[in-house]
């Protein structure tokens, strides 16, 4: 029978009265509308504001540098990729972009995932499977979480940072065969640290494969950029060891690094990676070009951190709370989801995006502004932002 417009939507009413919920709780999302590059100013909506809501943390999104490497590679390479990497997908800047990985993270091999997104799901759910433990915290990225879900290994998460907890819950008597810890390194809406010198102690206790995702974290921490195990010397005994291309280094996409069996396993059983077109093979060569200007370039890192800090202690002086932030990703946590939007909006008439982040992606209670300090920030652009919060508090 043919379908009629009217009763094929019926099934999907449900949906209305689902976002109304949403509208009610102050939780409903709309998507800034930026033009132009991304960078420490930007238009979003109309309007050029200085932008504290990428992760685009040592300004090279909108480096022209990247573009042009885009338009070599395309002319050269072609711009679709056109099947999985299994497939004949897989082009000469991808190759020469995993290769550079693994020098630039010091391992025998790295593989390229077309977002973070799917090198964290895929990485999880290839690692351990039914029958097997995995162990995550709770305020891991939803990448993390959604791989271990994928995985029908036994999940159980742990309170957040709490190694003890965790090496009590593998402590527990079970035939389980497989063990997986999963991290993220600096968590992506705290902008605190992974307690990586413990979870390497558990790991290697209990016998358990250990997963960083350092995906905020390269590029900014570590002497070499290489992320949070880097900078607190553990990074040789991080096993399984994932970035993502799409935050400092300006581009898009996540790789894997580590050992060349592990790259083999994900490469033959990682399903994001086998069932997905690659990534533009230009894409790879902007990020190449990237690596070498975070290498040539340690300015943009040197100094960022030092100033996030010098900003937490300027908020927290002011009397907000910046939680147990440590990095360049500073929460101004306010509670109340319409508490977060009405600041997120006071500050955008004073010409200032700092984005309100709610519930799901915080938990309930936990709405705060999301402060995110970039290379590209000038101490001007900081100063504005002191200001405007400081009479947003007493206002
Ligand atoms: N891991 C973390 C901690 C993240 O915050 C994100 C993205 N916000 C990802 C992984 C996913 O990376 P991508 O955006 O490259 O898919």
């Amino acid at each position: 029978m043919p379908s009629h417009p009217a009763t094929t939507h019926r099934p999907l009413d449900w949906i209305d009265a689902a976002l109304a919920a949403l509208d009610e709780q102050g939780l409903r999302r709309r998507r800034p509308e930026r033009a132009g590059p991304q960078g420490a100013r930007a238009v979003i909506d109309g309007r050029k504001l200085v932008n504290f809501g990428s992760n685009d943390y040592l300004g090279l999104a909108g480096d022209p540098r990247l573009a042009e490497a885009v338009r070599e590679a395309a002319a050269r390479e072609g711009w679709g990729s056109g099947a999985s990497p299994l497939l004949g997908g897989l082009g000469e800047s991808h190759r020469r972009l995993e290769a550079r990985l693994a020098e630039f993270e010091g391992t025998e091999a790295a593989l390229v995932f077309p977002s973070g997104f799917a090198a964290n799901c895929g990485t999880v759910a290839a690692l351990v499977g039914p029958g097997d433990v995995v162990c995550c915290d709770r305020k891991n990225h939803a990448s993390l979480l959604d791989g271990c879900r994928l995985s029908r290994a036994d999940f159980r998460v742990y309170p957040h940072n709490d190694f003890a907890r965790l090496d009590r819950m593998l402590a527990r008597p079970s035939e389980h065969g497989r063990r997986l810890i999963g991290t993220d390194g600096l968590f992506s809406m705290d902008g605190d640290l992974a307690p990586l010198v413990e979870l390497v102690e558990v790991a290697e206790r209990h016998g358990a494969m250990l997963l960083v995702d350092e995906a905020h974290a390269t590029g900014v921490f570590g002497p070499g950029g290489r992320g949070v195990a880097e900078h607190l010397g553990v990074e040789g005994r991080v096993p399984v060891r994932i970035g993502t291309l799409s935050k400092a280094l300006g581009c898009a996409g996540g790789f894997v690094a580590g050992s060349r069996r592990l790259i083999e396993w994900l490469l033959n059983r990682a399903r994001p990676y086998l069932f997905s077109t690659a990534m533009p093979s230009a894409a790879a060569a902007a990020a190449l070009t990237a690596l070498q200007i975070v290498e040539a370039e340690p300015d943009r890192r040197n100094g960022l951190l030092a100033r996030a800090a010098g900003l937490r202690e300027r908020l927290a002086a002011q009397g907000w709370d910046t939680g147990g932030s440590a990095s360049q990703i500073i929460p101004v946590i306010v509670g109340r989801p319409e508490r977060a939007v009405e600041l997120s909006r006071q500050l955008r008439n004073r010409g200032l995006y700092v984005p309100a982040i709610r519930p799901p992606t915080v938990p309930e209670g936990e709405a705060c502004l999301r402060v995110s300090l970039t290379s590209a920030h000038t101490p001007e652009m900081i100063e504005r932002l002191v200001t405007a919060l400081e009479e947003s508090a007493s206002g």
